[in-house]
């Protein structure tokens, strides 16, 4: 079991896998006051960089659950690397449907809320793991500014306009889902540059290692055009941001 190949070439020295840099997610950490002992449930977890820095920096106590083997197995290097492998644990497998057997103080999806088929669904599996008075973080991300063409829409790789919100209809979309927002860190261009561009040095670089590989043609053609690609569409209209929710 795994994700599609190209992300993992693509995402492979990746420690974030979202626009959020170190910065932000310590942000982050910071503002949801967590207590040492803390316990994190974190749903397509990546290469563990949130729960790993939370552990070493608050003491949360943290489990993660992805799909990519590559990155869970780069999650458990990086706790190791940082001290806390001890505090934080990361399961390689499906997240769709995960319920923790314990309550958890912090039950996140940052940047996978597909996993419960879209941020509605996976609120609605993140509270299963929740204990009453815990809080719910999503990484989502939304426009923001609306496309004005079709041509824009597919430039950002989305399907449709309606597959992505406005900042306010997202927040708005929160509330009528009867959770509060409590805090909110959002990524800006920079933090979006950090996401994208990395992937290109990285594409660079795999190529010159893998020429033969059945892969080459993609990853040769994703590195033409996403500079171009994303300079013109993403960076300009697609905005990111991690939502901290409780329910009411
Ligand atoms: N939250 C991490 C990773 C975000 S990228 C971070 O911010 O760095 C999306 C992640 O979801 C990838 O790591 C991918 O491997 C994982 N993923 C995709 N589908 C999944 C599934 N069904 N179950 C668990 N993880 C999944």
């Amino acid at each position: 079991m795994d994700i599609p190949r190209i992300f993992n070439i693509t995402e492979s020295a990746h420690r974030i896998h979202n626009p959020f840099t170190p910065d932000k997610l310590a942000t982050l950490g910071a503002a949801l006051r967590l207590a040492a002992g803390a316990r994190v449930l974190d749903l397509g977890s990546g290469s563990g960089e949130m729960l790993c820095t939370w552990a070493r920096d608050h003491g949360v106590i943290g489990t993660g659950v992805d799909m990519s083997q590559l990155f869970t197995e780069q999650a458990a290097l990086r706790a190791k690397e940082l001290g806390v492998a001890d505090k934080v644990k990361f399961i390689h497998g499906d997240a769709a449907g995960y319920v923790s057997d314990e309550k958890v103080d912090v039950a996140a999806c940052v940047g996978a809320t597909w996993i419960g088929g879209g941020f509605a669904g996976t609120i609605e599996l993140l509270a299963r793991s929740l204990r009453t008075g815990g809080i719910i973080l999503i990484g989502e991300p939304y426009w923001r500014q609306l496309p004005p063409t079709e041509e824009i829409v597919k430039g950002c790789q989305a399907t449709a306009i309606s597959e992505f919100l406005t900042l306010p209809e997202l927040i708005a979309s929160f509330g009528r889902l009867n959770c509060d927002v409590v805090e909110m860190v959002l990524a800006d261009q920079d933090g979006w540059d950090r996401y994208e561009a990395a992937k290109w040095l990285t594409m660079r670089r795999w190529l010159e290692a893998n020429p033969g590989d059945e892969m080459a043609k993609e990853v040769r053609a994703q590195l033409t055009s996403e500079p171009g690609r994303y300079a013109a569409y993403s960076r300009e209209y697609l905005g990111w941001g991690v939502f901290a929710l409780m329910p009411r």
